[in-house]
């Protein structure tokens, strides 16, 4: 793990680059990425927490804008909780879907926890969902596996723009392994470069064609140097549906559920394309076979409800709307009132 004198060499290398640049969209103008920061219930008992937790962030704001030329603006704050987390991946895509994101480009999540045992050695101490949000999870003070904080933020705000991770000793090198440096690798500058400039909402539609194509070229490349995280593939399916490429995402996203049958988010955008492509009949028949594996069964069914109210068949949506309401899923009130079923508000 981390060491005094690999923090110091980190240093060195931020102050090195402090002073050469990074070059990264200097042509550019500055970009501003307006976030919210978010607690959870653990953070959140810190007296002051916003304080702190804009602490940090300003702390690392300084050579992101140097780097990236991005400045953080923070919109508003937000205490959120949640139920006992199983992982922080999870925990992250439930913030995503739980706390309200109003007028920010993305989440900034702060989560506190004990100090994982030394003998696990993949743990995590950040989590992003590329264009959405992070968190960000902090130990005790005296815990080894405390890492670098700016380190990981400015590790996590690389991905929060789409970033990835490769094998060089670099930025992006995954978290665990004993690698601390600043400097972020070749692969990631041509990444940024590309995406620097997207609009977090609409995601990949809002780059230029050709921007999106060399972006996925990217992503294809850090597959073949060996990056076979679900997150790169799935990232890499969703560039070739923004460039209405569906036969390249079918088969990018097949393989995602073929290797984890569980991965909801894949198994939907799977039925976007079939749907896009007038085949919601085979969509309807994937997600059918997808509820008994999928991680957010709510999910498959509310999905199944919209396909099935694209054909009209509102015998089988109703039926799909009371699952996904079971699973803990809020429908629109609107569409409740189409297919004739009370809403949270009726007795
Ligand atoms: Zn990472």
């Amino acid at each position: 793990m981390l060491n005094k004198k690999t923090i110091f060499t980190g240093l060195v290398l931020l102050i090195l680059l402090s002073l050469t640049g990074l070059a990264l969209g200097k042509d550019k103008p500055r970009r501003t990425i307006k976030v919210k920061l978010v607690a959870d219930q653990h953070y959140a008992r810190y007296e002051q927490w916003q304080r702190k937790a804009a602490r940090m962030l300003l702390d690392i704001a300084e050579e992101v804008t140097r780097n990236l030329q991005i400045d953080f603006q923070i919109v508003g704050y937000e205490e959120w909780k949640h139920d006992p987390e199983e992982n922080l991946y999870n925990l992250t895509s439930e913030m995503i879907r739980e706390v309200d994101i109003d007028s920010a480009d993305a989440l900034i999540g702060f989560t506190y926890g004990t100090c994982p045992d030394e003998n696990v050695r993949a743990h995590t101490d950040g989590v992003t969902i590329p264009y959405r949000g992070m968190i960000i999870k902090t130990y005790p003070a005296r815990c080894r596996r405390n890492l670098y904080i700016p380190y990981v933020m400015i590790h996590e705000m690389v991905h929060l723009m789409g970033g990835v991770h490769v094998r060089e000793r670099s930025l992006m090198t995954p978290v665990f392994t004993d690698t601390v440096s600043l400097t972020i690798d070749r692969l990631n500058q041509n990444i940024l470069r590309h995406t620097r400039d997207i609009d977090f909402r609409q995601g990949y539609r809002s780059l230029s064609r050709g921007s999106l194509r060399k972006l996925a070229q990217n992503y294809q490349l850090a597959i073949s140097q060996g990056n076979n995280e679900l997150l790169t593939h799935h990232e890499l399916g969703k560039m070739f549906m923004a460039m209405g490429n569906y036969a390249d995402a079918i088969s990018v996203l097949q393989s995602i559920v073929n290797f984890d049958s569980t991965y909801t988010d894949a198994w939907i955008n799977l039925s976007t394309c079939y749907s896009e492509l007038g085949r919601s009949d085979r969509a309807i028949e994937l997600l059918k076979g997808a509820v008994a594996t999928a991680d957010q069964r709510g999910l498959i069914h509310h999905r199944l409800m919209e396909l099935y109210l694209t054909i009209g068949d509102s015998v089988n949506a109703r039926q799909e709307a009371t699952r996904s309401q079971k699973q803990g899923i809020v429908v629109d009130s609107v569409l409740l009132k189409r297919l004739q079923l009370p809403g949270e508000d009726d007795n």
